[in-house]
């Protein structure tokens, strides 16, 4: 849907917001509308659960539809990850970020002006997503070899997202268009390992390691030159991917992230971390890789791309 006034807002509907993304587009709303009180355990009476917001508003709403059995909604102020057209919640655990299955939502509303609100850099993170299907696959590819037709779709996908990105677009809808079409490719996979990889499981350790609020696509670009270090990207693939996201500023800095020395001990961390949790879709998750690459990833980390 391309239109917030097309979905028929109701007084039986529940809205689940962040305070943020309430304060730029509450005044696209009716003023009576309901809004999920701070214990979030007012949905009696619902008739449907509208998620307003980012990747963790709509993660808790997502729960929330799944929990209570009512229809879901998703409205994205920001396109910084792949959240409001997935069939699953991440959550996190001691650590370690989980996902739940919880349906696709009924439907989602990519209202221009509503995405207008949000600065153009924040969505733009969400080729986080996008790129990390580059490093799922690298991954995949040497654990266990990737299917030809999957090979085949990732890249016309991948080749679309730098398309996007080299153009320094502000084409939101094309890019929740790209988000739409990796959410189906994994779907169709029937597995998290397109697009859950080594930048994903770095990305988990890494936000419990710094104390600011980032972005979660924030990050997976942070970490893609470690990837592409670690994974032994060919050079012409580390040119075209760092050549279309410096197009349009979507690179991230890593070092001011984190210092040098606590990335060592991240790496270091990185096979037991993965093993612990069963994150084994990575070439991190063996000591032997680590001891060969651990240079490349700590340089790739200290110059960026
Ligand atoms: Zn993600």
């Amino acid at each position: 849907m391309d239109d917030l006034d097309h979905i028929g807002l109701e007084r039986s509907d529940v809205i689940v917001t962040s305070p943020r993304a309430w304060q730029t587009v509450s005044s696209r709303f009716p003023k009576d509308v309901r809004l999920l009180d701070a214990d979030g355990l007012a949905v009696h009476g619902a008739s449907r659960i509208v998620a307003v917001g980012a990747g963790r508003t709509m993660d808790r709403a997502k729960i929330l539809a799944a929990d209570s059995g009512l229809p879901l909604i998703t409205i994205p102020t920001v396109l910084a990850t792949d959240a409001a057209f997935s069939s699953v919640a991440a959550f996190r655990d001691r650590g370690f970020v989980e996902y739940r299955e919880t349906g696709l939502p009924e439907a989602v509303v990519i209202d221009s002006k509503v995405l207008a609100q949000a600065p153009l850099a924040w969505h733009r993170w969400g080729l986080g997503d996008l790129i990390s299907v580059v490093s799922a696959l690298s991954d995949r590819r040497t654990i266990t070899g990737v299917d030809p037709y999957v090979e085949e779709a990732a890249a016309v996908l991948v080749g679309d997202t730098l398309k996007w990105a080299g153009e320094a677009t502000d084409d939101l809808v094309a890019l929740a268009d790209l988000l739409v079409r990796k959410v189906e490719l994994g779907l169709a996979v029937d597995a998290a390992w397109l697009e859950e990889g080594t930048e994903h499981y770095l990305a988990y350790l890494l936000e419990t390691k710094i104390n600011k609020s980032l972005w979660h696509g924030e990050l997976i670009l942070a970490l893609m030159p470690v990837c592409a270090a670690v994974q032994q990207w060919p050079a012409s693939q580390v040119a075209t991917v760092s050549d279309a996201l410096r197009a349009c500023g979507a690179v991230r800095p890593a070092r001011c992230l984190l210092t040098s020395a606590a990335f060592v001990d991240m790496v270091n961390s990185m096979p037991e971390y993965c093993r612990e949790h069963g994150y084994d879709n990575t070439v991190l998750r063996d000591d032997r890789v680590l001891d060969e690459i651990r240079t490349e990833a700590i340089r790739a980390w200290e110059t960026g791309w």
